[in-house]
């Protein structure tokens, strides 16, 4: 029969004694007969592991089992008996010859790859005594910068943040905003259609959407207005990657509506986020342009900021503004009605309110703020560009 750990009742010198020397016995007999390394871990974990070996049993049995004024000497007793065992795994260990490594205190609780690590280490192959790895605490993206310092520009005039799903339907991502079906503004916005959706109707169809617009019904369906919200988010297109297109990108899109929002409102709110975010000497300017779901559309130009407007750094042409003191940095307009119309239930009686919606790229802005040549970089995870924003 094994030897199991017995519960005592009585805690007298002399019985500790007896428990003592009963185990010791056992210890002698089961140590005598281990024949290989594989015994002996079986051996040492029987009596040494840290979950259920028998020092633990004898410490959850006998000290926390004993009354208060036996405390003391239960817990001498334990002391000799973990020693006396301590020393007999040892012993066995050097009688076999087994190679060492750190088990004292941590028994069974040594694992398959410390094993292995040993080895290796034995054989020159780690030196595990080096330094461990260092990890470099990571930085924000640029991209993820720039979107921030947009969406807190607007935060400051009272915007909040509105968030919707990259995997749109044909509805909201065109129909909703006034692209209807075959309207020739589709082709400019070609995207990536999930693929198995033949049966459903075309507006139910998934695609990745191609701007983050659709978030501008999703808000108005859940809100009543007055409305005022910066959307930022993911968005692809079919473009190929060059230098300035890439087929997933970033907007950051915002919609103000109310009663008597005029265009003066618009120019006026951009104005204002152009100054904080380029510097309060920048000029903007308005250029008529067209976007389905907004009239009248303007595309917005800041003066360089590169060349302070006048096209050139010093003797060199100015790149980024192409000469001509100008850059493009964002579509914008007037809702168009006929937005309106697909949430006029909630509220938005195309009579009554009126609002401005405006759209800017955040990749291409970060291009231009950090003067980065080519949009690839941003995507392509090499850590040698990316750390210089560490
Ligand atoms: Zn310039």
């Amino acid at each position: 029969m094994a030897y199991t750990v017995p519960k005592l009742t009585d805690y007298s010198a002399g019985a500790l004694e007896r428990a003592s020397a009963e185990l010791l016995s056992a210890l002698g007999k089961e140590a005598a007969v281990v024949k290989n390394e594989e015994e002996w871990r079986i051996f040492r974990d029987r009596w040494m592991a840290r979950k259920n070996g028998i020092l633990t049993q004898i410490n959850d049995v006998w000290l926390k089992g004993a009354p208060k004024e036996a405390k003391r000497v239960t817990g001498q007793s334990v002391n000799l008996v973990k020693a006396q065992v301590e020393e007999k795994v040892d012993g066995v260990k050097a009688r076999l010859q087994i190679p060492h490594f750190p088990t004292t205190n941590l028994g069974s609780e040594i694992s398959e790859s410390e094993f292995e690590l040993e080895a290796f280490s034995k054989a020159g192959l780690v030196d595990i005594t080096l330094p461990g790895v260092h990890r470099e605490i990571g930085a924000e993206h640029p991209v993820i910068r720039t979107t921030n310092e947009i969406v807190s520009v607007f935060q400051k005039l009272g915007y909040s943040v509105a968030e919707g799903p990259v995997v749109e339907t044909d509805y909201y991502n065109f129909e909703a905003l006034n692209f209807p079906p075959n309207h020739p503004a589709r082709d400019t916005q070609d995207t990536l259609f999930i693929a198995g959706q033949q049966s459903k109707a075309a507006r139910e169809r998934l695609l990745l959407r191609t701007h983050t617009s659709p978030v501008q019904i999703r808000t108005m369906e859940k809100m009543r207005p007055p409305l005022r919200i910066v959307i930022p988010g993911t968005v692809h297109r079919n473009d190929p990657p060059d230098a300035s297109h890439s087929p997933m990108f970033h907007q950051v899109e915002g919609l103000a509506v109310d009663t008597n929002i005029t265009f003066g409102d618009l120019k006026g709110t951009l104005d204002h986020a152009m100054k904080a975010l380029f510097g309060s000497s920048v000029k903007t300017h308005f250029r008529p342009s067209f976007f389905p779901f907004t009239e009248p559309s303007a595309e917005m130009y800041v003066s360089c900021f590169i060349c302070g407007g006048s096209g050139k750094r010093g003797a060199e042409p100015c790149r980024p503004c192409k000469q001509t003191g100008w850059i493009e940095i964002l579509g914008c307009g007037m809702v168009d009605p006929n937005v309106f119309e697909f949430v006029k239930d909630n509220g938005y009686d195309p009579k009554k309110v009126s609002g401005f919606a405006f759209g800017m790229g955040a990749d291409r802005i970060a291009l231009l703020k950090y003067g980065v040549d080519d949009i690839q970089l941003f995507f392509q995870g090499d850590v040698r560009f990316l750390q210089q924003w560490g």
